[in-house]
């Protein structure tokens, strides 16, 4: 008899953890890390509440801190095997995973040194060391559907996911001793049409259906991200005021380099200077541009005329410290891009810490705020909010763009489903926060008569 765990990514959309265990072997698919307010991220910090060393095997759907964030923790509570991953998920891990450590590690010494800290000395949850030794288990498999062997009992498939670069929905295969059982797992699912990488390709049939529910309970807006950064752009250019973009470095970055040249060159907004704030952000993006198996045919055709589709015209180097400060200091229409897409780490706090209090100032949202981010607190229109350990009040102009979101809205999830040759046993709906994940349920209940069920942190159910 096997069962299915969700140890993260329910009840919220972070921290991602499902623990499959067989009558043979234990495989864990995503180990993410836990983000957002304080009750989640000390669960980071709790001892894992399965034993690490007894996991056979890792299976990751993408790259993104929320699904892989936890391994170097992981690792050094004993984990072993080996963690499987398509090659552009590789690539992300390999500059994601150290960063991760290194924020940790900056944290932990900032707070140190600012004795801002309830625990002496503060400690980073992990270390570069860690993130080096996790990155060592990596064996990179096929993104194709071919079947790979993950441990004696259990195979797994791996298919586009469209979500970011190496993002892959995942087909596990488990043999026990009298039956067989499958599972799919959606990953974090991408939206159509986004440009650069390819779009979701069509479900496999499964036995049982793991999907993500980011926005349950939302559809995009229907102003083309693009528009809505022309509109931006133009006003803070006719004022002269900064524009901040909080992006992740990897997936989000990309596409607002890749629509701002295409802005340019079509004469829609003035060349401004562009910084991309995130030394992983430029890493990721080389990534993006390596990986041609992975490209649509839009970005292909991009790649004929331009060879470097992912820079704008006047792009600044900010890969030091010393180059982010200097523009931190700059005046006048200017756009910056920085990582944390969430503000809650990373070189966005310093910016946000001058340009939050500045009338002129815009910071624009293009990605999902998790409750209990700063970037939460800012969206919602906080008045005043705590960067660094400092109060500031918010007197920027805020702005969200819907449509550049990683994930897929719900009419794009159901369209997905749709695609499902036969319907699934069972449907469990995660990584959302509770009325997202309610109202995935209910679209599937409505529009395909499945059995779902949206689980709670900790449950088990028998894959009966
Ligand atoms: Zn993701």
């Amino acid at each position: 008899m096997s069962t299915l765990a969700f140890w993260g990514a329910a009840g919220t959309v972070t921290g991602s953890k499902y623990l499959i265990e067989s009558d043979r072997a234990r495989v864990l698919v995503d180990c993410g890390l836990f983000q957002g307010g304080h009750d989640l991220r000390d669960r980071n910090w709790q001892e894992p509440p399965f034993n690490a060393a007894s996991v056979n095997a890792c299976i990751i759907t993408h790259a993104h801190i929320d699904h892989t964030g936890y391994l170097p923790r992981f690792v050094n509570h004993g984990f072993r095997g080996p963690i499987y991953c398509s090659a552009g998920t590789a690539d992300l891990m390999k500059i994601l995973l150290p960063d991760s450590a290194r924020l940790q590690e900056e944290e932990a010494d900032y707070r140190n040194r600012h004795k801002i800290t309830k625990h002496l000395p503060a400690l980073p949850l992990y270390t570069e060391q860690d993130a080096r030794e996790a990155l060592k288990l990596l064996q990179v498999v096929p993104n194709t559907g071919a079947p790979v062997r993950i441990v004696k009992s259990i195979e797994a498939e791996f298919r586009i996911a469209g979500h970011i670069l190496g993002s892959s929905q995942v087909l596990v295969h488990i043999d026990d001793k009298d039956e067989s059982r499958s599972v799919l797992f959606s990953g974090d699912l991408g939206k159509y049409d986004q440009p650069i990488i390819r779009d979701p390709v069509a479900p496999p049939a499964a036995d049982y259906l793991v999907i993500e529910s980011t926005y349950g309970d939302r559809l995009h807006d229907i102003e083309e991200p693009k528009d809505a950064l022309e509109r931006i752009i133009k006003d803070a250019a006719a004022r002269g005021g900064a524009v901040l973009i909080p992006a992740f470095a990897v997936g989000r970055a990309q596409e607002i380099l890749y629509f701002i040249r295409e802005l340019e060159e079509e004469k829609r907004i003035p060349v401004l200077p562009v910084c991309l704030d995130s030394p992983m952000a430029a890493a990721a993006t080389q990534a993006y541009a390596r990986r041609t198996e992975e490209h649509d045919a839009e970005f292909a055709d991009a790649l004929k005329t331009t060879p470097t589709p992912l820079r704008t015209h006047s792009m600044l180097a900010c890969s030091t410290r010393d180059e982010s400060k200097r523009v931190n200091g700059m005046q006048g229409a200017r756009i910056i891009v920085a990582a944390s897409g969430m503000m809650n780490g990373g070189r966005v706090l310093h910016h946000a810490l001058r340009l939050l209090p500045d009338e002129n100032a815009t910071v624009v949202f293009v990605g999902y705020q998790a409750g209990g981010t700063l970037g939460r607190r800012v969206a919602d229109g906080e008045k005043q909010v705590k960067v660094l350990g400092q109060w500031v009040p918010v007197k920027c102009r805020i702005e969200k763009i819907g449509g550049f979101s990683a994930h897929a809205d719900w009419k794009e999830a159901v369209r997905w489903l749709e695609g499902m040759p036969s319907p699934p046993r069972r449907v469990f709906v995660t990584h959302g926060e509770p009325d997202a994940a309610q109202a995935m349920a209910a679209h599937i209940r409505d529009r395909f008569g499945w059995t779902v069920e949206v689980p709670q942190y900790g449950e088990r159910f028998e894959l009966s």
